[in-house]
């Protein structure tokens, strides 16, 4: 197949962005870097910067510069939107990030109707981004209701696209807006009826794998846990039965999110797990257990994305390469070592996604 593209990857930064870049250029060939840095990328400036900085952490083997790389703004209060106005090519997206819902979202937006209502930066940073052809990439959760009663986490997605994505729609016709990691029933549904050439979705692997049975088996599993959580049987059935229709607005996103082991297994584990080891296998396996491994698959991974983004095959006189997908079963057998990046001597783990166990194709 050809190779795959992946709309929502967390690359990270010092040397976890060293050991993660050639995991993820191995397999994919459009990437969008997600900007939730510590601090986030507010900047053109910084996500050039940043854009450069994962070119140079890969070994040649994986001609980075032939690659396309993709990044994307945080829409912080902070953020202008002349910045918007002015963002180069290669500045693809303006991720939101509802404050407090997930890894380093503190300077995200506190007020969800910041984004439909004018006046404010975020309405003007929104407006700017449908203006330039810019997409809003949503994560789409609210964490507290209409009368600011904290949502339950397993609430907040249905609750965004009951009330704050049609206002969003309502306020910017114009805008591109890809809801990312869709997972739940309410989110496929909203989908199946509005999705089309001015919205789509991000789909990962875990939330098509797994349900939320698999997190509690046998007590809870912190290297189970993301935001969006993982939800009951009956919405990853409404998510793999989307992602089988093989539609044209819905397109993989891993949300690979590395941490550290200490950060997991804490007594506040942080949200997201390393996915890129596997980022395309494990694609392979949840088509594969739909009986969609076809062009749905193909489409699903190197076209959807592409087209809404509006990125072309080629890159620099290359074109995009092919990857070869094997059902062979191979085991996670260690976690991956990354240097300190203040401290030389001292070293962390990060644990990927099914450690210890195996994952049912290869990529050779
Ligand atoms: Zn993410």
């Amino acid at each position: 197949m050809s190779m795959p593209d992946d709309w929502h990857v967390h690359y990270r930064d010092g040397n976890m962005l060293r050991m993660v870049t050639p995991l993820v250029r191995k397999r994919f060939w459009h990437t969008l870097a997600m900007p939730n840095l510590d601090p986030p990328i507010v900047t053109n400036e910084r996500a050039s910067a940043y854009k450069e900085a994962i070119h140079t952490s890969s070994p040649d083997e994986h001609d980075m510069y032939n690659k396309p790389t993709h990044v994307s703004l945080y829409l912080a209060e902070t953020l202008d939107p002349q910045e918007v106005a002015n963002a180069p090519e290669h500045v693809k997206a303006i991720k939101y990030y509802p404050a407090g819902l997930t890894t380093n979202s503190e300077k995200g937006i506190t007020d969800p109707s910041a984004l439909w209502t004018r006046g404010t930066r975020a309405h003007e940073v929104l407006c700017a981004a449908a203006e330039k052809k810019i997409v809003v990439c949503l994560h789409a959760a609210d964490g507290k209701n209409a009368h600011g009663v904290e949502l339950d986490p397993y609430d907040q997605e249905p609750h965004f696209m009951a009330e704050s994505l049609p206002r969003i729609r309502d306020a910017h016709p114009k805008l591109k807006i890809s809801a990312e990691h869709l997972s739940t029933k309410q989110g496929a549904d909203y989908m199946l009826k509005h999705g089309g050439p001015l919205l789509g979705c991000s789909l990962t692997a875990h939330h098509l794998l797994l349900d939320r049975r698999d997190v509690f088996r046998g007590g809870f599993r912190p290297h189970r846990s993301w935001m969006p959580a993982i939800q009951s049987i009956e919405h990853t059935e409404a998510l793999r039965d989307l992602a089988g229709k093989g539609l044209p607005f819905v397109w993989l996103g891993s949300d690979s999110a590395p941490h550290s082991q200490a950060k997991k297994e804490s007594d506040c584990c942080a949200s997201g797990v390393m996915m890129a080891h596997a980022g395309i296998e494990l694609y392979a396996e949840a088509f594969d257990n739909m009986n969609a491994l076809d062009d749905r698959f193909e489409n699903f991974a190197c076209r959807n994305g592409a087209r809404f983004f509006n990125v072309t095959d080629g890159h620099k006189d290359k074109k995009r390469p092919s990857i070869h997908l094997q059902r062979l079963k191979w085991k996670v057998r260690k976690p991956f070592m990354v240097w300190n990046d203040t401290d030389e001597l001292q070293h962390y783990d990060v644990v990927p996604f099914r450690l210890g166990e195996e994952i049912e194709w290869t990529l050779s």
